[in-house]
Order: structure tokens, then C-alpha cells, then sequence
């Protein structure tokens, strides 16, 4: 029997894990973070780095009698600032151990060199892709703008996929689901059947596959649509009753959703191979078709939109990328 969403958020909570809706300045709205009441206490992710924040963190965990100096253990799903900008204060109150997947720990922990050279990625890819260098410089500006919400963190705990994390009264199984973004790690406990997923997989909103620096610091870009396709397989065979996700409501049929994302990204990749038969085109000009002139903003997620399908059809030899100057442009390969 499905649940609903209610019913679900209630079951998590007689499982001691309860639902703390965190203020965000972005456009997502609210972060779920989740707290978690066994032993060690812990809290999975915090929130962006801001006083509104840090205030109903504090409000919220009140209201179950307990404070930020309670808190033992802070666990980061991944690398985004909205999740993890209150990290390192929280850690510094409470002297909670930071636990994260330890092939992100470097990366967390040089947040500012490390947010310096993603900007740096992101524009040469944008460039590349066809995107007007004006638009890159008002993108790394608002990008400038949001790392105050950010902050760096000290992985204390580094995790490993597959690894258990054991409590009191459960244990978690850390995995490893890269592709929203390349540290995007998921806590399963498999006996009541309860994924923490983080922005793995969002009821409301697809997650983004947000093209990024792969966590080994190499230069070469990641597929990260593909890799999202391939994490998001590997969730579908669990046998999930309740998905805590990142932002919104509870996944409560993590099946039948990540079977009508799959489709729909089946769709957009079938629309984006229809605009280069048609043509060849960069990746900007296939954004452009696809949604107009879009906000400043939502240029570097509509591109890494476009580049993840159309790196489907270059894989599945349909497409291929052709240089021209600076810029490279999809072409057809005729059937
Ligand atoms: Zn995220």
C-alpha cells in the first residue's frame, strides 16, 4: 500500500527522523535537512550559511527539545551550498562530527578556491557551448554573489559508498548516487525501508544534473545526465517504502517516479536529436530553441539541460560533436 505523503512524513517521524524545513534565498524555496533522534544525534545537512537560518534551525530543533549543542553528528549529502552552508557553525557549537563522502572532503574543504575554479569550468563550458560571453560575466557575478551562503567544511567522519553507519537504533547504509551533483550521497535503512535522498530524487521538481568538476579535481568534464540516468536505476531497484527528499514532500512511489523522469528525459532527448537533424547547433542555440531566452540565471542549467541529452546521443552514435573555432556544435550522423 502506497502511503501518503503525510503518512509518510509521519512513519519517518515514529522512526525518529523528523523533518526540519530550513529557509533558503534561493529560488528552490526551503531545504529539508532531517533530524535524526538516536545516538550519536545527528542532523543531515543544515542549511544555507545565513542568520535566518542558524534562527529556525535553532527554533525547529527547540521544538523537539533539543539545541544546536545537542547535535553529534552533522551529516553533508552533498556539495550545494543550500544544504550545507551552516556546517562548520553548527560543528563549532555543538562539537558534532562532520561525516561526508570522503572523496568530497578535499573539495569541501577549500570551498572558496574550489567555488573560484567550478565559475572558471562553468564559463569555459559555457563559451564552448555557444553562450555569449556577456551572459557568462553577469552568471560568475551572480555566482559571486551566492557564495556568502556558502561556507568550507572539515570532514571529520569521511564516508565511503556502501559503508554502514551504525546508531543506536538503526543503521544507514551510505550510497554513492552521483549526478544532481558528483558527491550526491544517499542513507538507506533497509530494515523500515526509509531512503534519505537528499536531491537525488525530488517529488516536485526533476533534480538538475548539473554539469560540475569531477571530485578528483581533473579538468574533464563529467556526463552528468548519464550518470544521473545510471544513479537514478540503481535507486529504482530498491525496495524504498519512503523517500526524505531534499526539498518538498516525501516520495512515496520512488518507482513510478523515476520511471516518468526516465521517460521524460527519453522525450527531451528525442526533441533535442529532432533540432539537430534538422540543423547543426551549439548547445546554446539548442536551449534557445527549446526554451527561448531564458533568465541569466538559468543559463548554465538549461546548458547542462541540453549537454546531458545530447551526450546520450553522442553515446548512442547518433550525434557527434563537430569543432568549429572556439564554439563546438552537435551534428547528426545521418541514419
Ligand atoms: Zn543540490
Amino acid at each position: 500500500m502506497t502511503l501518503s505523503p503525510e503518512q509518510a512524513l509521519e512513519q519517518a517521524a515514529l522512526a525518529g527522523i523528523h523533518r526540519l524545513r530550513i529557509p533558503t534565498p534561493f529560488a528552490v524555496g526551503r531545504v529539508n535537512c532531517y533530524l535524526i533522534e538516536d545516538e550519536p544525534l545527528t542532523l543531515v545537512d543544515t542549511g544555507p550559511n545565513s542568520g535566518k537560518a542558524l534562527d529556525e534551525l535553532g527554533a525547529q530543533l527547540a521544538a523537539r527539545g533539543h539545541s544546536i549543542d545537542d547535535l553529534e553528528l552533522v551529516i553533508v549529502t552533498h556539495q550545494h551550498i543550500d544544504h550545507l552552508g551552516l556546517v562548520e557553525i553548527v560543528a563549532e557549537h555543538s562539537g558534532a562530527e562532520v561525516a561526508a563522502l570522503g572523496l568530497a572532503a578535499d573539495r569541501l574543504a577549500n570551498f572558496d578556491e574550489d567555488a573560484e575554479a567550478e565559475d572558471r569550468f562553468a564559463v569555459e563550458l559555457m563559451l564552448r557551448n555557444g553562450i555569449p560571453e556577456e551572459v557568462t560575466a553577469a552568471l560568475r557575478s551572480v555566482s559571486r554573489s551566492f557564495r556568502g551562503w556558502g561556507s568550507h567544511v572539515a570532514v571529520t567522519k569521511p564516508l565511503a559508498d556502501g559503508e554502514e553507519l551504525p546508531f543506536r537504533d538503526r543503521t544507514l547504509r551510505v550510497l554513492h548516487r552521483p549526478g544532481h551533483s558528483p558527491s550526491d550521497t544517499v542513507f538507506w535503512d533497509e530494515r523500515r525501508k526509509i531512503l534519505i535522498a537528499a536531491d537525488h530524487l525530488l517529488a516536485n521538481i526533476s533534480s538538475n544534473p548539473l554539469i560540475s568538476r569531477p571530485l578528483d579535481g581533473s579538468s574533464e568534464r563529467s556526463q552528468a545526465l548519464v550518470t544521473y540516468i545510471e544513479s537514478l536505476r540503481e535507486t529504482r531497484a530498491m525496495p524504498a517504502e519512503i523517500v526524505l527528499p531534499g526539498h518538498g514532500e516525501p516520495v512515496v512511489d520512488h518507482v513510478t517516479l523515476i520511471d516518468e523522469r526516465l521517460a521524460k528525459h527519453e522525450r527531451r532527448k528525442e526533441k533535442i536529436y529532432a533540432l539537430i537533424d534538422e540543423q547543426p547547433r551549439t548547445g546554446y542555440e539548442l536551449a534557445q530553441a527549446i526554451w527561448g531566452n531564458v533568465a541569466v540565471t538559468q543559463a548554465f542549467l538549461t546548458l547542462s539541460e541540453v549537454i546531458g541529452h545530447a551526450d546520450l546521443l553522442v553515446n548512442e552514435g547518433r550525434v557527434r560533436e563537430v569543432e568549429d573555432g572556439p564554439v563546438v556544435r552537435y551534428e547528426a550522423n545521418g541514419t
